[in-house]
């Protein structure tokens, strides 16, 4: 049975747990989703991949960072001494990986700026193409971050037209888009076999 973490502060992240299972479904493998809210959930829950889903990344870190939580410093400690760990980060999720704001290195090697589409009435679907599932895919954009530039540990993984919109670092992919809100569940069937051969 795969164990995956899914951090549940804030946001789209009941929307996750609809992709992940449908993901699961297809699949046909046994996952436990474990919903992370404080640091001891963490611990109990040893993942085999981890989300962090989009909503407001200054909320999040409010919570996150919080008396009673505690889960962001010991959840950016924990994937960065397991490298190999399959994390998926989408819209704030992504900015929480490329800006940990912890005086620890970042997760996913990029700049990223909030918001830097603009405001919500800016939102927007447009098709982008991930070379990380090797097809098009449709990206939900809600005030959606840009990246300003990636790091030497990074490579591009989604691109819409010419810019880039999804990053990995190791196992660490970060998107500045919401793949559990279209009807297309590639980048959680992808975290979910990265999350199998990590297991075995
Ligand atoms: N603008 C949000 C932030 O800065 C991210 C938006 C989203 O996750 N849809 O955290």
């Amino acid at each position: 049975m795969l164990r995956i973490g899914l951090v549940m502060l804030q946001g789209a992240r009941h929307a996750h747990l609809q992709a992940l299972n449908s993901a699961a479904e297809e699949l046909q493998l046994a996952i436990e989703i474990f919903e992370l809210r404080n640091k001891n959930d963490l611990i109990q829950c040893k993942p085999n991949a981890i989300i962090l889903p989009g909503g407001e990344s200054t909320t999040m870190r409010l919570i996150g960072n919080g008396p009673n939580s505690q889960l962001f410093p010991k959840l950016f400690d924990w994937i960065r001494d397991h490298p190999n760990l399959p994390v998926l980060g989408t819209c704030a999720g992504a900015i929480l990986l490329s800006d940990p704001q912890d005086d620890g290195e970042k997760i996913v090697d990029a700049n990223i700026s909030r918001n830097a589409f603009g405001n919500q009435s800016d939102s927007f679907q447009s098709t982008i193409y991930s070379s990380l599932l090797s097809r098009d895919f449709p990206g939900v954009f809600i005030r959606a971050p840009r990246f300003l530039d990636l790091g030497k540990k990074s490579t591009p993984v989604s691109l819409l037209g010419e810019e880039i919109v999804g990053v990995r670092t190791n196992n660490r992919v970060a998107l500045t888009f919401h793949p559990e809100l279209s009807n297309d569940f590639g980048f959680h069937k992808w975290l979910l076999i990265e999350a199998l051969e990590g297991s075995s």
